[in-house]
Order: C-alpha cells, then structure tokens, then sequence
C-alpha cells in the first residue's frame, strides 16, 4: 500500500503517466499531475483520482522544458502536501527524422523534455527526500534505452542519457533509503503510439493495420502492445517498500524487444 504517500507523476494528464496516478491514487497515495490539457479535462482526471482514493489530487501546469516552472511544481508538492516520496519522470515526446534533416528545435525540445526535465525534479526532490529518509524516483525510459531504431536520434540519444541519469543518482543515495531505476517500455498503447501510427501510415503509404503488424510490433515478439494499467502496476511495486533493494536498474516491460 502507498497510504500517507505523495507522489509527483510528470506528463500524467494522458497515456502513461496517467495510467501510473491511478495506480498509485488506488494504492492510497496522493498525486501531483502535471501535462498539457483542456482545463476541464484535467478537472475530470482530478475528480477521478480523488474518488479512487482516500488522499488528494492537485494539477501543476509546469512545462516540462522551462526549468523555473519544474522548480515552481515541485515547490507546489511540497507546500501542498509537506512531502514527496515519489517522483516519476515520465513526460516525453517523439519526433522522427533521418539525422541530415532532423529539425535542430527538435532535437533541443526532445532532450529537454525527456531528458534535462528529469535532472532538473531530481535535483529538487532528493533533499525532501533524504531529510524524510526514504524515497523513489522512477523514470519512464523507452525499450530504445537500450537500443535503437532510425530516424529516432533525439529520443534515442535522451532515453539511453535517462538510464545513464539513473544509474547515477541511485549510486548518490544508494544508503539513504532511495532507489532510482528506470522502467523501459516496449510499446505501449497510449496517444503517442497514436500519432505514430498515423504518421508513418502516411509516410510509408500503408494502412494503418501494416504499421501496427510490421513496422510498431516487428521489434516486439509478443506481438501485443502493453497497457498503462501493467506499467502502473509495474511503477507501484517499485515505489513499495518491497522494492527496496531495486536501484540503479533499467527495467524492461517490452515482451521480449530486448531480448534479441
Ligand atoms: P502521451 O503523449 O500519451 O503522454 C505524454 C504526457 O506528457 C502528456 O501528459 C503530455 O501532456 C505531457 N507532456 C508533453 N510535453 C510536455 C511538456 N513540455 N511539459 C509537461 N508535460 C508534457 O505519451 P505516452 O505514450 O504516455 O508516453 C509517456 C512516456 O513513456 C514518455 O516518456 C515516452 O517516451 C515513454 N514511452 C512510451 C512508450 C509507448 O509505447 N507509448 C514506450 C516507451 C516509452
């Protein structure tokens, strides 16, 4: 259980990050959202999480690629709830490109969202951390942390530097009841998955089935995209006292992408 937890999920108005507030919100904990969204959308979610749940949701609108705001939303955990015992960093974005063509601001929104936004709540949240004397911080890799694909430079290069990030922190805190691991995702059905599809539907000039079948799960030998409940599932153990001694690691949840 994560009763009296609060957590602080980055990018959690969609997709992953959702998925993981609500597993830790049914596992008693309160959360920190944090994405883009319609304002009553995000409402909705935060009056979901609340029903689910006997602690509190509160939304930080910080965009992830502007170091003051992370500042401010990790300032508002801490003021709102006077803890933080887990962080996840899980806002992301994907642009694809071959290399000679990829778009400079890109690479830049790339690395700074999937990338420096994660050194920048870690800075942040381990003093909490330590003096409470116990934390979890949990980054949402990629499969192509471990390896790679073309035409995703920026992702790859980010998500390979985010386990390089983990491996670090967690030897920083390794004896003050902090772990710091990495889960990596093979495909996951979530809007990003979505565009990408759509976009190399368009650019391949093939139905969108194909593009599932042969180009998104060719690397998976599964042949099934995960769901958000297994990575929040996935997420809560590692954020449960039964995990104490998982850290430093890269985690995959990828029906076997890395095994070959
Ligand atoms: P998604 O597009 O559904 O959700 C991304 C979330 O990040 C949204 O809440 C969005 O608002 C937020 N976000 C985007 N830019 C932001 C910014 N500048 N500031 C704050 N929030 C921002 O994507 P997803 O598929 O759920 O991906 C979540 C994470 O999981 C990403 O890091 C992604 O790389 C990783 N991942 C996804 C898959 C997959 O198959 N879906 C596989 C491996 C890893």
């Amino acid at each position: 259980s994560l009763d009296g937890k609060v957590a602080l999920v980055t990018g959690s108005t969609s997709g992953i990050g959702l998925g993981i507030a609500r597993a830790f919100a049914s596992a008693g904990a309160s959360v920190v959202i944090n994405g883009f969204g319609k304002p009553e959308e995000v409402n909705d979610t935060l009056e979901f999480l609340q029903r689910e749940t006997g602690g509190k949701a509160i939304y930080s609108a910080a965009d992830m690629t502007k170091p003051d705001e992370i500042a401010g939303m990790v300032s508002l955990a801490l003021e709102a709830f006077g803890r933080l015992d887990i962080l996840v960093n899980n806002a992301g974005i994907q642009h694809v490109s071959p290399i000679d063509q990829f778009p400079v601001e890109k690479w830049d929104a790339v690395l700074a969202i999937n990338l420096s936004s994660a050194f920048h709540t870690i800075r942040l949240a381990v003093p909490a951390m330590r003096r409470q004397g116990r934390g979890r911080i949990i980054n949402i890799a990629s499969a192509h942390a471990l390896v790679a694909s073309p035409f995703k430079a920026a992702y790859v290069a980010a998500k390979h530097g985010i386990v390089g990030l983990t491996k670090v922190v967690a030897l920083e805190t390794a004896e003050e009841n902090i772990t710091c691991n990495a889960i990596c995702p093979g495909y996951v059905f979530t809007p990003l998955v979505e565009a990408q599809i759509e976009g190399q539907a368009k650019s391949h000039g093939i139905p969108r089935e194909q593009v599932i079948r042969d180009v998104l799960l060719a690397q998976q030998p599964n042949k099934r995209f995960a769901t958000v409940e297994e990575i929040g599932a996935f997420a809560a153990f590692l954020a449960s006292d039964a995990a104490a001694s998982i850290t430093g690691s890269a985690l995959p949840v990828d029906g076997g992408w890395t095994a070959h």
